[in-house]
């Protein structure tokens, strides 16, 4: 007997079918494509190799080695003997039961784990190879930009939100030409706006040209490149590109699932919608058993956040409680320099009307960062009034990522400003700047 099955294995997907095994439950995991999703294969791990590499081709060479070595990974955790893993595409036959081909598979928990694929933007594209899909000629979303086998001359992406500026970053490093155009005032709308715009300034120095509240109109293509037409304070503007990135945001993967035979109603975004405990609405007795977990529910597009909803819905099917704190969620942004939060920003805490002080210290007093020669960046840290438990951390600079998990840790202990400073840092290192705060 299955206990749960589990469509989709990305971080959401395996993470839960192999929490769930050491539990002693019995899992079925079904995946059309590579194990990983997303984040492992066209995703977070291959534009960090593209992070972390010197030029284009080592970038290249390196993703053709780590994705696949992360890859047999995954699919041994998977040969647990309590798993099975099942290749092919799923869909539902009715609240419980899942067909994969000719096979049908019936299990008391459903999990749905499809992650998201690219919005392509609503306006006229026009190419001598529109063949639809995802890639039309030179205009490409992120999938697209990391098959390409040559390093393009110009580089110009629609949307500066996450995957528009690392890539704009890494591009840039590369020596490829970068112009983003941004429908916003401000890049990573996600973000503490004072943080965004010292990454932005940072960027521009750097050589990336940002064209910020642009509104962009057609495209139009051919095999030699494009000419992007777009609006900025009212004067109709182009810029001329090898190669188009699209990166105005991802939608929930949902195609094929026949959702609807399960009696599930997606959200007018398009997400599968769930309640706090990623359960498809209980108002629905027959689909009391049915979870979506990770992008597909819309709630916080991040590989961690899939991961720890997964083993959050293990623990429910398990009638355990655990104290996954879903409002404490770190993210980071992997351009150079990285930037990183954790909590709300100044904005939202000043929109909500939440009394708080904000404290903040910068890099270029930090031994470390000096010695690195990685002196640009900030921290800024939003506590109650009084130095009390700090809300939230925002931080832009090197291995900020790194540094925003010391405070994710405080947030969820309840910690404030004071036990922080009291706390031992290692010297030297970058984790003092957060002690430094004033
Ligand atoms: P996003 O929502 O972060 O940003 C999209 C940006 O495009 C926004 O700033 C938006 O204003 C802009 N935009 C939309 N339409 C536009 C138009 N017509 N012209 C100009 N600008 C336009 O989306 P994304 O960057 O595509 O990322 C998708 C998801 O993937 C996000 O939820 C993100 O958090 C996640 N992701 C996270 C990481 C990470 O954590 N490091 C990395 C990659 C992706």
């Amino acid at each position: 007997m299955i206990d749960i099955i589990i469509i989709g294995a990305g971080p959401g997907g395996y993470r839960a079918a192999e929490y769930a095994a050491k539990q002693g439950l019995k899992v079925t995991i079904i995946e059309e494509g590579h194990v990983g999703g997303t984040c492992l294969n066209v995703g977070c791990i291959p534009t960090k190799t593209y992070v972390h590499s010197a030029t284009f081709e080592d970038a290249r060479e390196r993703m053709a080695q780590v994705v696949p070595q992360l890859r047999g990974g995954i699919e041994s955790i998977l040969s647990h003997p309590s798993i099975t893993l099942v290749r092919g595409k799923a869909s539902f036959v009715d609240a419980s039961t899942i067909r994969v081909g000719d096979e049908h598979f019936t299990a008391p928990n459903i999990i749905v784990a499809t992650g998201s694929t690219s919005k392509m933007l609503n306006i006229p594209i026009t190419s001598p190879s529109s063949s639809g899909g995802q890639a039309r000629g030179p205009v490409v979303d992120s999938t697209g930009l990391l098959n390409l086998e040559t390093l393009p001359k110009r580089l110009c992406i629609i949307g500066a939100g996450v995957i528009g500026m690392e890539f704009a970053s890494v591009f840039n490093r590369f020596g490829t030409e970068v112009t983003v155009i941004e429908f916003l005032k401000e890049c990573l709308p996600a973000l503490d706006s004072d943080i965004a715009k010292r990454l932005r300034k940072q960027m521009e120095k750097q050589g990336v040209t940002f064209f910020m509240g642009a509104g962009v109109k057609s495209i139009a293509s051919d095999a030699a490149g494009s000419i992007v037409h777009f609006e900025q304070k009212g004067k109709e503007l182009t810029v001329e590109a090898d190669i188009v990135l699209v990166a105005t945001g991802r939608k929930a993967r949902t195609e094929g699932l026949n959702l609807e035979s399960a009696g599930i109603t997606l959200a007018p975004n398009g997400t599968i919608p769930v309640d706090e405990h990623f359960q498809f609405s209980t108002l629905n007795a027959q689909c009391s058993n049915i979870f979506a977990i990770g992008d597909v529910n819309g709630k916080q597009m991040l590989a961690h956040a899939a991961e720890m909803q997964g083993i959050h819905v293990v623990n429910r099917i398990l009638g355990r409680e655990d104290n996954i704190r879903f409002d404490i969620m770190p993210a980071a942004i992997f351009t150079e320099p990285e930037a990183a939060c954790v909590g709300p920003s100044e904005d939202q805490l000043k929109d909500a009307g939440t009394p708080f002080e904000c404290h903040k210290s910068f890099y270029r007093a930090n031994g470390k960062a000096l010695a690195m020669n990685q002196s640009e960046g900030m921290v800024k840290l939003c506590t109650e009034p009084g130095e009390g438990r700090i809300i939230s951390a925002h931080i832009f600079g090197a291995h900020s990522a790194d540094l925003v998990q010391e405070v994710t840790a405080y947030i969820t202990l309840g910690a404030t400003l004071r036990q922080l400073r009291d706390t031992v840092h290692v010297h030297p290192t970058l984790s003092e700047v957060l002690r430094e705060v004033n």
